[in-house]
């Protein structure tokens, strides 16, 4: 009778621990040797929508929206449940889409859509039919702009250094043409057109050399940790090599540091390069001020402590709508002054990509007529 009462007891500990195993591993008794049952079972198509960062929407045969994901609701506005796709998206192509997919013609689609407001957006939308008979739709937006804004910057960058090069080529070509014709035998004039010529050649050096300079820094992000730079050696060294063009404009280059030896987190090849750039723009560009002022000081603002580095001038100034636009590259506010004084347009661009690979910044603030101030705000961590 004992041992009786113990099989029951055991068969009835065995029962529950097999049902507890196959709980476990998620199968029943009807799943029994048909293999593990589905595990994404549990999970709602709603779960899934909401775990696409893109803007996804699902919606029924008859083209009415059944669920848009946070997403969705984010790009599009006004999107409620029910409401028809056909009318919501109402470009041709969308609607013959919708239209296609919903009849039956089609089981998936790609195709662009855009939209102008509030902010001009393209995307490209992949269309698919899903469920048991297909019954539902999918529609994923992919955004393009992005890719398309940098697409636009690199064909106008190239659009500006092609007409950068182009134009003291065209010189060149004409120059050489006169020499060989009507100037041939005009020693004066040949002296002169070689002069001109040697210019043009020239500022086409600087610009291939700062179109370089770009893409060596495009081509390393970031800086390498430890990279380290004595701040008061630079300057020095920045404004010894400055002195013939200071001479030049007739400019007096002052240094007032509020610290000795300052050795801060940084390239010092690329420091030399900044401080030169700012230094040189403040002699050409601020030279009716006869004074280029250097100080430094400590930066409070956000995200930490900085040291703040200044380059004053005290020429003509700049407007104060085009300070916004003074770093971007070939942007010059009198093209022909900033040809004159050599200029590419590059050099702020330069000085902006080097900062941003340092997590530096740079301010400019201008009281047109009385001068410029250019502050280079780096960290001091
Ligand atoms: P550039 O090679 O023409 O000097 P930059 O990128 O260095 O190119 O400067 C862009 C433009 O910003 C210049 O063409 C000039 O119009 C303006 N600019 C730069 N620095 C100064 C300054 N200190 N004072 C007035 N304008 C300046």
């Amino acid at each position: 009778m004992a041992s009786m009462r113990k099989d029951g007891r055991l068969r009835r500990l065995l029962d529950w621990l097999s049902r507890r195993i196959r709980a476990a591993a998620g199968t029943n008794g009807r799943q029994r040797g048909t293999g593990p049952a589905d595990p994404l079972r549990h999970l709602s198509g709603q779960a899934l929508a909401e775990a696409v960062t893109d803007p996804l929407m699902i919606f029924d045969r008859a083209g009415r929206l059944v669920h848009a994901n946070a997403a969705a609701h984010a790009a599009f506005d006004g999107l409620r449940n029910g409401m028809s796709l056909p009318l919501r998206f109402r470009t041709p192509e969308m609607q013959a889409t919708l239209d296609a997919l919903t009849s039956g013609a089609e089981a998936s689609a790609a195709i662009e859509y855009s939209e102008r407001l509030p902010v001009e957006r393209a995307y490209r939308v992949s269309a698919t039919m899903i469920g048991q008979g297909s019954e539902f739709g999918v529609l994923v937006f992919k955004d393009q702009s992005e890719a398309r804004r940098i697409d636009r910057m690199r064909s106008d960058f190239i659009a500006n250094a092609s007409h950068e090069l182009r134009t003291p080529l065209s010189s060149i070509a004409g120059f050489i043409e006169t020499l060989r014709g009507p100037a041939r035998d005009d020693t004066a004039s040949r002296d002169r057109f070689l002069a001109i010529m040697q210019d043009q050649t020239d500022r086409m050096a600087r610009l291939i050399d700062d179109l370089l300079s770009l893409s060596r820094l495009e081509t390393k992000p970031y800086l390498r940790p430890g990279t380290r730079f004595d701040l008061k050696a630079t300057l020095d060294a920045v404004i010894a090599s400055m002195a013939p063009l200071a001479q030049e404009n007739g400019v007096t280059i002052e240094c007032h540091l509020g610290h000795g030896q300052l050795v801060l987190p940084g390239d010092e090849d690329e420091m030399f390069q900044v401080f030169q750039n700012l230094i040189e723009n403040a002699c050409k560009y601020g030279r009716t001020g006869g004074r280029v002022v250097i100080s430094s000081a400590e930066g409070t603002q956000t995200p930490g402590p900085t040291v703040d580095v200044t380059v004053r001038d005290f020429g003509a100034g700049i407007a104060e709508q085009d300070i916004p636009r003074l770093t971007e590259r070939f942007y010059r506010v009198e093209a022909e002054t900033s040809r004159a004084q050599k200029g590419t347009g590059l050099g702020l661009a330069i000085v902006k990509h080097i900062l941003t690979r340092h997590r530096a910044w740079l301010s400019i603030s201008s009281e047109p007529g009385k001068g410029a101030a250019f502050t280079v705000h780096l960290p001091a961590k």
